[in-house]
């Protein structure tokens, strides 16, 4: 099971991939006691174990720390998903790029990213740390591992840390070269049949 030293390394990953910034995003895992989660305004990529809490599957912490103000989004996604040991939100330059022009990750240019993502939406923007936020960026999370959240930044989870982090890591990279196909003047779609032929790919490999 992954610990403390684990969301540690994950940070410090983060941050030497320009994955985060400044005291932006939060990280958390799921244990048998509880949920270990970044405290509130902590740089990701310089923790250090005073910076992570415990706090119930209620959101209640159970340490005298301030945990992430993003912590009902993490409650509420280990409610719904049981499949989902690991999360990750930052704000990764490109895909709050997306964030910010409300554009979802979802045309037909790269056929690994098919395969991986599908699709990455676009969820409706409502303030940070609200229960709006929680509502709006969960019911896009039901059926996608990485979700963009509108003005604001992403969002991945997966069944532990490592793959949390290489979805989002991967989703920055997909956002990159989908803004990049912009200055050759646009991407060459994949037929429908070429995306079909990807999905079904997909499915004969799980
Ligand atoms: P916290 O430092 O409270 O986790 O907030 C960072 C953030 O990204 C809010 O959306
Ligand atoms: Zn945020």
């Amino acid at each position: 099971m992954e610990n403390i030293q684990d969301i540690i390394n994950i940070g410090k990953n983060l941050y030497n991939k320009d994955l985060t910034v400044g005291t932006s995003g939060n990280i958390s895992i799921k244990t048998d006691k509880g949920i270990l989660i970044t405290t509130s305004g902590s740089v990701l990529g310089n923790l250090s174990e005073k910076e992570i809490v415990l706090i119930d599957f209620e959101g209640n912490e159970q340490e005298n720390k301030k945990a992430s103000s993003e912590k009902m989004l993490h409650v509420e996604i280990y409610k719904q998903r049981s499949d989902v040991k690991a999360i990750i939100h930052t704000h990764p330059e490109y895909l709050t790029t997306f964030a910010c022009c409300h554009k979802a990750l979802d045309e037909p240019i790269m056929s690994e990213n098919i395969i991986y993502f599908e699709d990455i939406p676009v969820a409706p923007y409502a303030m940070p740390s609200s229960l709006e936020l929680v509502e709006n960026t969960v019911k896009y999370l039901k059926n996608r591992d990485v979700v963009i959240m509108a003005n604001h930044g992403a969002i991945a989870v997966a069944e532990n840390l490592e793959q949390a982090y290489l979805k989002m890591e991967t989703a920055e990279y997909y956002a990159k070269v989908a803004l990049n196909t912009k200055i050759l003047g646009g991407a060459r779609y994949l037929s429908q049949n070429d995306v079909q032929n990807l999905i079904e790919l997909k499915k004969s490999k799980l």
